[in-house]
């Protein structure tokens, strides 16, 4: 599914079957030069499918086009690998390239996910099921790093970088001042929320996506291009709801913990999460892992705030409130 969005800027939307964010948005820029794809989908076939029927569709010659990915997840990122040629370059960021060049430390994930209280035998099945997993790009490709600042120039548009780490380490948008278009990757969706994990001790996401955030609203936007669901222009009133949506779970995760200390995976089993399923027993493995993954990184801007404390309990960590933010 094609549409022009703006003069020799299209979207094609490719399908993420299964996966409650449903199609990624792929934009495309033609130019007679060089053309430039922002972000590509899953390394599936079903995605490789909706992208070549989309490029036939557009005549855009993948021996005449460089690609720009905004971050390192698989739905963005995993099928660059199958449509670059030999002129190919693809943009990225750095912290994101370090992070796929490290190897993608599976066990690592799982040890920190047992150490939050994750049951063992649900860690298996993520394994199995985790679309990051599954459907990343078959190898790491050569990649051309951006930072914050940094120009692209595609016919009549001229972009630049603008970091948004948050939603993965070193996530990059786009801005395109003149044109006032923002290609925002998954840092701000209008329909659902960017999801925020954290699966090790070493950073605090949500810090700096709510910095990143406020970043953003400065801007003088007038089209957002998200990499999920609908293009918008309420920016500023979205970057609103967002940071009120983030305020609302610290006080449900401060309430949480206001009846008994517990790990992460408990806190995570009372939150509200609107996904539509009748209980938190029947959430499917890898949603659970998402919400898993958020929660901890409440807890641990809560934590870094000295709201709450965490300590050993066992072979869990446990958080608790700060006794002077007691309920
Ligand atoms: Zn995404």
């Amino acid at each position: 599914m094609i549409e022009e969005i703006l003069a020799n800027l299209y979207k094609i939307e490719i399908p993420l079957p299964e996966s409650p964010l449903k199609a990624l948005n792929s934009y495309v820029i033609k130019n007679s030069e060089r053309n430039l794809i922002i972000d590509t989908g899953w390394n599936q076939e079903e995605c490789m499918n909706a992208m070549q029927t989309g490029l036939k569709e557009l005549g855009v010659d993948l021996r005449k086009t460089d690609f720009f990915i905004t971050h390192l997840h698989a739905d963005h990122l995993g099928l660059v690998s199958n449509l670059i040629t030999d002129t190919s370059k693809i943009y990225f960021n750095q912290p994101d390239a370090d992070r796929l060049k490290a190897g993608f430390l599976w066990d690592d994930f799982v040890s920190f996910a047992r150490l939050n209280g994750y049951p063992e035998k649900e860690v298996q099945a993520v394994g199995r099921s985790h679309p990051g997993l599954k459907f990343r790009s078959k190898e790491n490709p050569v990649f051309h790093t951006l930072k914050e600042g940094d120009p692209i120039s595609i016919g009549d548009y001229a972009f630049r970088c603008v970091a948004t780490p948050g939603h993965s380490w070193g996530h990059l948008c786009l801005y395109e001042p003149g044109k006032k278009i923002f290609v925002a990757g998954d840092h701000i969706l209008n329909d659902i929320t960017p999801n925020i994990q954290l699966w090790s001790d070493e950073w605090n996401p949500l810090k700096e996506y709510l910095a990143s955030l406020e970043k953003v609203y400065e801007l003088d936007i007038e089209l957002v291009l998200p990499g999920h669901r609908t293009i918008f222009r309420n920016y500023r009133e979205r970057i609103r709801e967002l940071r009120h949506h983030h305020e609302m779970r610290f006080d449900e995760i401060i309430s949480i913990l206001g009846k008994r200390s517990q790990n992460a995976f408990r806190v995570a089993s009372q939150m509200s999460w609107d996904i539509v399923y009748d209980s938190w027993d029947v959430f499917p493995v890898s949603q659970k892992w998402f919400a898993i993954g958020e929660a901890i990184a409440h807890l641990k801007y809560l934590e870094e705030k000295g709201i709450i404390r965490r300590e050993m309990r066992g072979k869990k960590r446990v958080f608790s409130l700060n006794s002077n933010h007691a309920i």
